[in-house]
């Protein structure tokens, strides 16, 4: 795909990864459609975009909602005339361990809400996207690709079942929708990152953070431009599809 003047939407790309990826994008003459919950961030987003040298618009939108989902690509449909490109990358975090027993007493259980919720933004939110960008790439007739982002939690993390089950969950999607959506001209792909400095790895606890720093090969987290290149390289590269690029430092769990 070329990259320039096409049209690509990110999900969560307000900040962190999502606006990294947005202004790297801008700066090789893409025309981005931002979707996230936070208007503030979008704003700043949209600026540094067009900063960047391109186009940008926000759209506010709660991607585990089915209505505002279908609402959203309408308009960006409308606003742009087409649509190339799709990255699922609005996700959230909600750890706990499933079971936390002392003494033979439970102490702690993850609730439903903690999985829920997890699994409505980070599971239901990517189909959701996905087949509302699918479907106004063929009905606009364009060539396009989807990515969605996992993480290296795909493979089973300690204190993640939910955010676990849901990066599982998206990495087979994009497998999937890869055979189903190649009729159609239409790539799938996931990138799986491990850690990276964002305000989601910032929440994390710090002793945790440093345990997991100290453990990646190359001996430091990643930066939101090394996920934002992949993005990049996957968009312009018309054979890859169907496939996990794990960009993590070395890292495997
Ligand atoms: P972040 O918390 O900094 O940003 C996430 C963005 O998504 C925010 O702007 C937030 O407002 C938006 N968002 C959350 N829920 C939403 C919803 N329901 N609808 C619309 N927007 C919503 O996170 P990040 O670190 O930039 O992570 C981005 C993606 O990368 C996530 O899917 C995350 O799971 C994945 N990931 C991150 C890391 C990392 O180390 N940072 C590692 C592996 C995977």
């Amino acid at each position: 795909m070329k990259l320039q003047d096409s049209v690509v939407a990110i999900t969560g790309g307000g900040q962190g990864l999502g606006r990294a990826m947005a202004v790297y994008l801008a700066s090789k003459g893409v025309k981005l459609a931002l979707i996230d919950l936070n208007q503030d961030r979008l704003d700043e987003a949209v600026a540094l975009c067009e900063k960047a040298g391109s186009e940008a618009k926000s759209y506010l939108c709660n991607v585990a909602k089915e209505d505002d989902v279908i609402s959203t690509f309408d308009a960006i449909s409308r606003d742009f005339g087409q649509l190339n490109g799709l990255v699922n990358n609005a996700g959230i975090l909600r750890d706990g361990l499933l079971i936390k027993a002392k003494d033979g007493e439970i102490v702690k259980r993850m609730s439903i809400e903690q999985w829920q919720s997890v699994i409505d933004v980070n599971l239901t939110g990517v189909f959701l996207c996905g087949r509302e960008a699918a479907t106004q790439m063929i009905q606009n007739n364009n060539q396009g690709c989807i990515i969605n982002i996992s993480s290296i939690s795909q493979a089973g993390n300690m204190g993640q079942t939910n955010y676990s089950a849901a990066k599982a969950g998206v990495s087979a999607m994009s497998v999937t929708w890869a055979k189903e959506l190649a009729r159609y001209g239409i790539r799938s792909m996931a990138v799986a990152p491990g850690f990276i400095a964002t305000e989601m790895t910032a929440s994390m606890k710090p002793e945790a953070l440093e345990m997991m720093a100290s453990q990646i090969p190359l001996r430091r987290m990643g930066e939101p431009d090394e996920i934002a290149q992949t993005i990049a390289y996957i968009l312009e590269n018309d054979y890859l599809s169907g496939r996990v690029i794990e960009v993590d430092g070395g890292l495997r769990v």
